[in-house]
């Protein structure tokens, strides 16, 4: 039998008991708590982490624990090698589960269901059992490698600067908290908080407040303002064109004798503005064409639209489109839009291409919104962006190609990943380019035959990259 034989059949062998171990993990709560003692994201991490690294002991891998924060476990005490980067911790379990509850896995139609069965348990059993199958198959490895567990990747990813703090960067570190083929290169993160207080009183034809969305990074679904002295037979014309434009609809009532109009358009992640419709942005619309008459609420609005028009998701509002080979073209929504008598609050969040920097991005943006009469912060983080061409990623795709079949090939994200800030990281599996696993929604679940796949994919890699 050659390597990539025993590995398949390890793998099969064993896939009844990855499938255990996956379910006994999916089995805690492991959602972000408050800080106790020794426990710095509450009991549910520390719990799913513990388990964990008893799994690893179990089948005989050395384990360290990093206060709790991060643990990990390595195939041997030689020279670092490659470092497994996935996690514990998994998102709030929310409502709509229909196929079991969400902290009760069980396996169905070949799938297993539960919280964390994809993102990121699942995964992080791949990887472990990659790392069984090139130890008890006894492959000789000349490096280490290490597998690696956060607790808080969904919440900021405050771990792994614990970890890294104590320890290097392995030569090369992938995770297994993406997708496949591979995750090559992130774009940037531009965000930006405008503000702007108001100085007098409400007129007898004002904008009264107007709100639309609550999250940085998902474009708003809806929106509502209320507006003072002015009469739906303003709004008869320009609400039925506006909303032909923009595919929003509006709707209107009658709220302390002003007029209230809802929006409704749809939500879409920031990384991809342009699968929403933005009902903030949709609703500004509308308002900009009734008369200002000095309403420093209304004219504080319309220049907010003048930086951010409907239906542009480019940034070309505030000068910071742009598009390069690598990473494609910057997108930018702005989020998050509220006025009141506290004055106007917007968020944006722009995906910027690789060639964005502080110069060509940041300065740009900043002066476009103060030249409009807002104050600005900002905070951008540079896109990541890994060799495509590179012996490690390179190693990998054909680890890939070989137990898939398929052609391997690098891809380009708007998100970010657990690895964005590492030197040379990158997301690799584990779940099938095709699949939507409800990651985050309801009715998570992981394939077992893209767990089997994964795992020997893993397997390979491993005894290739540290032989
Ligand atoms: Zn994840």
């Amino acid at each position: 039998m050659d390597i990539s034989e025993k590995i398949s059949k390890f793998i099969d062998e064993h896939t009844d008991e990855m499938v255990r171990d996956t379910m006994k993990l999916c089995e805690v709560n492991s959602e972000k708590g408050p800080y106790e003692e020794g426990k710095p994201y509450g009991d549910g991490p520390f719990r799913a982490l513990n388990e964990a690294m008893d799994l690893c002991e179990k089948y005989g891998f050395d384990v360290k624990n990093y206060d709790n924060y991060v643990a990990c476990a390595d195939m041997n005490d030689k020279e670092s090698g490659l470092d497994i980067l996935a996690h514990m911790d998994v998102v709030a379990a929310g409502d709509g589960w229909t196929v079991t509850e969400a902290y009760k896995p069980i396996v169905k139609d070949g799938r297993i269901y539960g919280r964390g069965s994809s993102d990121d348990k699942g995964p992080a059993m791949c990887a472990l059992y990659a790392m069984r199958a090139v130890k008890e198959l006894g492959l000789p490895l000349s490096r280490n490698c290490r597998l690696i567990l956060g607790t808080d990747e969904e919440c900021g990813s405050s771990d792994i600067k614990h970890y890294y703090a104590i320890e290097k960067e392995a030569p090369m570190t992938f995770s297994p908290d993406g997708e496949f083929p591979l995750i090559n290169v992130e774009k940037g993160q531009f965000r930006g908080e405008i503000t702007k207080s108001f100085d007098g009183e409400l007129l007898e034809r004002d904008l009264v407040y107007f709100k639309g969305g609550t999250t940085v990074n998902i474009v708003p679904g809806k929106a509502q303002a209320l507006l003072k002295g002015f009469g739906l037979s303003e709004l008869k014309d320009i609400y039925e064109e506006t909303e032909a434009l923009t595919e929003v609809s509006f709707s209107f009532s009658e709220e302390e004798g002003c007029l209230k109009i809802m929006a409704e358009g749809s939500t879409a992640h920031a990384s991809t503005p342009e699968n929403g419709k933005n009902a903030a942005l949709a609703l500004a619309l509308l308002i900009s064409k009734l008369p200002e008459e000095g309403s420093e609420r209304l004219s504080a609005l319309n220049r907010l639209l003048e930086l951010f028009p409907y239906g542009v998701t480019d940034g070309s509002g505030i000068n910071i489109k742009m598009s390069d080979e690598i990473s494609h073209a910057t997108t930018c929504s702005l989020d998050i839009v509220e006025i009141s008598d506290g004055g106007l609050f917007a968020k944006w969040d722009a995906r910027t291409c690789a060639a964005s920097n502080e110069e060509n991005c940041v300065a740009p943006a900043e002066k476009a919104v103060r030249d409009k009469g807002f104050d600005i912060k900002t905070d951008f983080l540079p896109a990541h962006v890994v060799d495509g061409d590179s012996d490690f990623v390179r190693t990998l795709l054909a680890c890939y190609e070989k137990y898939t079949g398929k052609k391997g090939e690098c891809l380009a994200i708007g998100g970010g990943t657990y690895v964005h800030e590492l030197k040379n990281g990158v997301a690799f599996g584990a779940v099938g380019d095709t699949t939507d696993t409800h990651m985050h929604g309801a009715d998570e679940f992981m394939i077992i035959e893209e767990m089997k796949t994964a795992a020997k994919i893993y397997a390979e890699a491993i005894y290739e990259l540290c032989k």
